[in-house]
């Protein structure tokens, strides 16, 4: 026998649970974690090289430990396409929306505190609380996976829970939440505790409506997630940010670690943000290929949940796990989140979503 987790001292919630972890494998299209398919430009590759050259020289220094340029540049982005005025005060940046929501977890979850998603949902958002010490409520969606005000706002009063996560657009589902659901389910969250609201908007720029960023105005306990990881094309360089009440960024203070975000990144991050526009072209063209993604699948004969995110959730298969694999024998890695009867694709080039295409046309010719 060898020695293995179950015979150390951990935690007893951890105890017998699995990592997250999404297949890495080496396959010709790889469209299973919602990656954008474009490389950086070679503009930005140069622009990125000698940023960090620069922050090299002083690599013998931390770094700037509150990140003041980066977060200001975040929040020149985030108020140019929002039209609300964001400041360098209500933005807080980490190493992946992933620790911006463990930093929040830390700060307003923890022991003897529960954090609420509806699910399914983004499935870090109860790992992380898990990671945290705070117990995991996984509140309801309807069969089409839309929320209905209501029952979420009865599960939020007789729960009260500390936090409340709204994935929108969702993830793994693709569709995204109403504003209005939005608001009513902040103010079910205050009048049951008050506590905090965390709209997670990782996939906001490929959405065919606005980020919710104006509700931010007289609503100090809303705090709206985003990352580069999705528009950016830069899921490799880590960085997550938030945009709440300055309030908010003062309490994260008190759980980040000291120059969490390294030299090297915040340099990487901000040679980004000067090639915004370049980066949002490529957005358009994913949103094309999402809609022609949903348009030829439902033609082909498949249900397709309407999505507002650069992937696709779609089936409806009596056993999602083997077509899954049918589609991977193809050489095509889509995702099985475990949703009975679901599988999700992202949206990449052109040529890989004909393949993808292609591979599950072959499916359905032998189901039919
Ligand atoms: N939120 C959602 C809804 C996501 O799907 C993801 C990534 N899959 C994240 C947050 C985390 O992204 P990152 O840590 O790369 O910023």
């Amino acid at each position: 026998m060898t020695f293995g987790i179950d015979d150390l001292p951990v935690r007893d919630e951890l105890r017998g649970k699995s990592p997250y972890g999404a297949p890495q494998l080496d396959v010709p299209v790889r469209l299973n974690t919602n990656e954008n398919p474009y490389p950086l430009p070679e503009p930005l590759v140069e622009r990125i090289t000698e940023r960090v050259r620069e922050a090299a020289r002083d690599l013998n220094r931390y770094p700037d430990r509150d990140a003041v340029e980066l977060r200001t540049q975040l929040a020149k982005y985030l108020t140019d396409t929002s039209g609300h005025a964001v400041g360098l005060a209500n933005v807080w940046a980490a190493n992946g929306s992933n620790e911006v929501i463990q930093q929040l977890l830390q700060t307003f979850g923890g022991p003897g505190r529960t954090a609420i998603g509806f699910e399914p949902s983004y499935s870090m958002h109860a790992l992380i609380a898990r990671g945290t010490g705070t117990g995991w409520i996984s509140g309801p969606r309807n069969a089409d996976f839309s929320i209905d005000v209501g029952t979420a706002a009865q599960a939020i009063a007789s729960h009260r829970p500390d936090v409340v996560f709204i994935t929108t657009p969702n993830n793994p589902t693709g569709n995204a939440v109403p504003p209005g659901t939005v608001l009513a389910l902040y103010e079910a969250a205050q009048a049951a505790k008050p506590s905090m609201v965390v709209v997670d908007e990782a996939y906001i720029e490929f959405s065919h409506g606005d980020s919710l960023l104006p509700l931010l105005e007289g609503r100090p306990n809303l705090v709206i997630s985003r990352t580069m990881s999705k528009a950016f094309g830069a899921a490799g360089l880590r960085l997550g940010y938030l945009a709440a009440h300055p309030a908010v960024v003062d309490a994260v203070q008190l759980v980040r670690l000291p120059y969490h975000l390294s030299a090297v990144t915040q340099a990487t991050a901000l040679a980004a943000l000067e090639h915004t526009d370049t980066l949002l072209k490529y957005v358009e063209q994913l949103k094309a290929e999402r809609d022609r993604l949903v348009s030829e699948l439902r033609a082909i004969g498949f249900e397709v949940v309407e999505s507002d995110a650069n992937f696709v959730q779609f089936g409806v298969f009596e056993d999602s796990h083997t077509a899954w694999q049918k589609i991977l024998d193809q050489g095509v890695l889509v995702r099985d989140n475990g949703i009975p009867g679901w599988l999700r694709v992202s949206a990449g080039t052109p040529r890989e979503n004909d393949a993808f295409l292609d591979a599950v046309r072959e499916l359905k010719k032998e189901q039919s």
